[in-house]
């Protein structure tokens, strides 16, 4: 559906396109080392993260420090922008100027930008996708936008890469085959609109790479659409969004050569591993802003440490420190020993667990410098392995010598908003925030989403019948008395 009548030609395109290198791979199910590069940003070598932005910021991190920060590109979603909508233009389409949304949100013009409609995690919606319009969380509440409207915004916003709607009913607990069937045939329908739409795009104007969906359900259930990738959109897309990771042996062979984005959301760094090792090559991380809310400076490095002494070796290593702990107000030592990151050369733990205690945002700022620079680190530790040939031992002696997930939450972390609230819950609040004042005993309770770790709850395997589906229901798996206390103590002071 291009304005002229000639079909797309690839040796026409701009040289501005995204480029993906695959430096090595040993097969199918294997980790994989790659170069994304595009003209004007920072390349970002695979496997490696982006930054996961809410509202236009990786949480805590504000312009001035965001050069701190090791991030080479940022995951944005659309529903942060959209409040509103359809009753009055957002103001992020107001901007009349190229690179809209670049702007809107000051990000660097280096850093590689990248566009889907849900946040990450999703909240899940009670607007229930249509054949035409997918349900998400603006500011404002639940709304739904139409394949079109997407494909216009991306259009005005100008993302380097946008990533095609999925029709994928989060946090429903069981999902019929025929719903199941819908998913495939919507996302079709999806992914050729918004191919259309890019290729409609006049020359001159900036045209956006195109990150294909792959459903978090069964090849054969979705294989009309992955059918139709194959025979006629697999030119126009330069990589794909993958859902479920643990269906990556579906993926047909030949979307190998382009980059795997993971949206799904991994519960810590052992999980990022497994990803890795079925190939995966790029990762939003949420887990890594619930640590830093929750006042944990992560602490794992890979490959791991060699156990200095055998006599200790029953006990592995925690992921985190809780910064919250008292017993580090005397602490003259970095974060953790060797880290190269803005807070752990400047101050040391006793200043930052003063910060914690006293509520000062800098506290979090600092912890949230530190935890981006301990994954950047862990992802050079993993290429290196990997370019080594020693991945799969190191994997193995990294489970060994680190506890299986991440440390509690134990402290109070920052105010709690809209959106860290679960879908089931949104629908008996009036309003996001807490009031100040309130009946002590008959406000019901909130869930907060911090610290939650998707998948944890392994009872929810027995309820849903798609496994991939399950992560995505566990967001409502979160302590919700101990919630509920934390805001009612803090209210009753205020
Ligand atoms: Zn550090």
């Amino acid at each position: 559906m291009t304005n002229d009548a000639s079909p797309p030609n690839l040796t026409q395109l701009p040289p501005e396109m995204l480029e993906f290198a695959l430096l090595k791979t040993t097969g199918a199910l294997a980790p994989r080392l790659g170069r994304l590069t595009l003209p004007g940003r920072k390349t970002i070598l695979t496997p490696g993260f982006l930054g996961n932005t809410s509202r236009g910021a990786v949480p805590h991190i504000s312009q001035d420090n965001f050069r701190n920060a090791s991030i080479n590109g940022v995951y944005v979603a659309l529903e942060d922008y959209i409040e509103k909508h359809p009753e009055t233009t957002p103001p992020v389409f107001q901007i009349d100027a190229p690179d809209s949304l670049r702007r809107f949100i000051a990000l660097p013009t280096d850093t590689l930008l990248v566009l889907g409609a849900r946040r990450q995690p999703p909240i899940p919606s009670p607007v229930a996708n249509t054949n035409s319009e997918i349900g998400l969380l603006t500011s404002y509440g639940f709304r739904s936008i139409s394949s079109e409207y997407y494909a216009a915004a991306v259009r005005k916003l100008q993302p380097d890469i946008v990533v095609g709607l999925a029709d994928i009913p989060f946090g429903q607990e069981t999902v019929g085959l025929k719903r199941k069937d819908k998913m495939s045939d919507r996302t079709e329908v999806w992914t050729r609109d918004i191919i259309a739409k890019r290729n409609g795009i006049e020359k001159g104007e900036p045209r956006y790479s195109i990150f294909a969906p792959i459903l978090p359900i069964d090849q054969d259930l979705q294989s009309w659409y992955l059918e139709h990738l194959l025979d006629d959109m697999v030119d126009d897309i330069s990589g794909v969004a993958i859902y479920d990771a643990y269906l990556l042996d579906d993926l047909p062979e030949a979307l190998y050569h382009l980059p795997r984005l993971s949206l799904h959301i991994p519960a810590g760094p052992h999980e990022l591993l497994r990803q890795i090792s079925l190939g995966m090559d790029l990762f939003t991380i949420p887990f890594i802003s619930n640590a830093t809310d929750a006042g944990i400076a992560l602490d794992f490095k890979f490959p791991a440490p060699q156990k200095l002494d055998s006599a200790t070796s029953s006990s592995r290593q925690s992921l985190g420190v809780d910064m919250w702990l008292a017993s580090h107000a005397e602490s003259a030592t970095p974060l953790t020993s060797g880290c190269t990151c803005y807070a752990c050369t400047k101050h040391h733990t006793a200043y930052i667990q003063h910060l914690l205690s006293a509520k000062e945002m800098l506290g979090w700022v600092l912890i949230q410098l530190h935890n981006h620079t301990i994954l950047d680190s862990f992802f050079s530790g993993v290429r290196a392995s990997i370019e080594n040939g020693t991945f799969e031992q190191d994997v193995a002696a990294f489970e060994a010598f680190y506890e299986p997930s991440l440390p509690e939450k134990t402290g109070q972390g920052p105010r709690v908003r809209g959106y860290q609230h679960s879908g089931s819950e949104h629908k008996h609040m009036a309003k996001k925030n807490p009031k100040a004042f309130r009946n002590f005993e008959k406000e019901g309770v909130l869930q907060a989403m911090h610290g939650q770790q998707p998948n944890a709850k392994p009872e929810m395997r027995d309820v849903i019948d798609d496994e991939a589906l399950v992560g995505l229901v566990g967001l409502e798996n979160v302590e919700q008395g101990e919630e509920a206390e934390k805001l009612k103590i803090e209210d009753a002071k205020s």
